[in-house]
C-alpha cells in the first residue's frame, strides 16, 4: 500500500514538520523546552487533560510562578491551589491529583520525578500518553511515542493503521516509523490536529500532505 511505504512516511512527517512551523508549540513540549523540568511538564500534562492548550498554558505559568516543585506544591493549601487552576476543566480532581503525586514523589523518589515509565504509570491520573510525555518532552528520551487524540486520528486517516484506541496505534507506530522521529511525532501531529487535521471537517485543502492522504486522493503536489 503506498501510503505505508517508509519513504512516504518520512517525506509526510517532512512536510509536517515544515506546515507546523506556522503554529505554536504543544504546551508539553514548551515547557520541555523552557523548563527542563519533568515535574513540570507532568504538572502540565495532567493539567492539560480535556484541556485546550490555550487554557492550560496561562494555568501552568501562574503556578509555576508560585509552586513549580513538589515541595512547594505539597505545602500549597488545597484550596488556593484549586483557585489557581480553576479555569482547567475538572480542576478539583486534577488538583487533588496533583497534590498527592507531590507528597509521593517527596516521600517514595527524594523528590525528583522517576525517568522510569513503568514507575510513571503507577501515579494515580498518569496513564501511557502522560507518562510517554513525560519521558519524551520532560527527560528527552528517544524511546517513546506519546500517542493522544491527534496521534491517534490522525495515522488513521492517513491509513498508516487501523486500530481502535491510542495504546495499540503507540504499538503499531513503533513498527513503521523510523526511531529518528518519534521524538517529535507527537509534537508534529498534535499541532496540525490542533490546527488542520481537526476532528470535524479538516482543512485539506491547506493540508501539506494532503497529496498522501486516502481522504483526498491524488491532489496537487507540492
Ligand atoms: S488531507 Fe485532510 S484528512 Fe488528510 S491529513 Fe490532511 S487535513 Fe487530515
Amino acid at each position: 500500500m503506498q501510503n505505508l511505504d517508509i519513504k512516504n512516511i518520512s517525506r509526510i512527517i517532512k512536510l509536517l514538520k515544515k506546515e507546523v512551523k506556522q503554529f505554536e508549540n504543544p504546551i508539553a513540549t514548551e515547557i520541555g523546552e523552557k523548563t527542563r523540568s519533568p515535574f513540570m511538564v507532568l504538572v502540565s500534562c495532567l493539567l492539560s487533560l480535556r484541556t485546550m492548550d490555550k487554557v492550560t498554558g496561562p494555568v501552568s505559568k501562574k503556578l509555576f510562578e508560585i509552586a513549580d516543585t513538589p515541595e512547594k506544591i505539597a505545602k500549597m493549601p488545597l484550596k488556593k491551589l484549586q483557585k489557581i487552576i480553576k479555569p482547567v476543566n475538572f480542576y478539583i480532581t486534577k488538583s487533588k491529583r496533583i497534590k498527592n503525586i507531590s507528597k509521593t514523589l517527596i516521600k517514595e523518589y527524594g523528590g525528583k520525578v522517576p525517568c522510569d515509565f513503568n514507575e510513571l504509570v503507577k501515579f494515580k491520573g498518569v496513564g501511557r500518553k502522560t507518562a510517554n510525555i513525560v519521558m519524551t518532552y520532560g527527560f528527552f528520551k528517544k524511546d517513546y511515542i506519546a500517542v493522544d487524540t491527534h496521534l491517534h486520528r490522525i495515522p488513521n486517516r492517513l491509513g498508516w493503521v487501523k486500530t481502535k484506541n491510542p495504546h495499540k496505534t503507540e504499538e503499531e507506530l513503533k513498527k513503521i516509523v523510523p526511531k529518528k522521529y518519534w521524538q517529535d511525532l507527537n509534537d508534529i501531529f498534535v499541532a496540525h490536529g490542533q490546527n488542520i487535521c481537526v476532528p470535524i471537517s479538516p482543512f485539506c485543502s491547506k493540508c501539506y500532505i494532503n497529496k498522501y492522504c486516502p481522504r483526498i486522493g491524488v491532489a496537487k503536489s507540492r
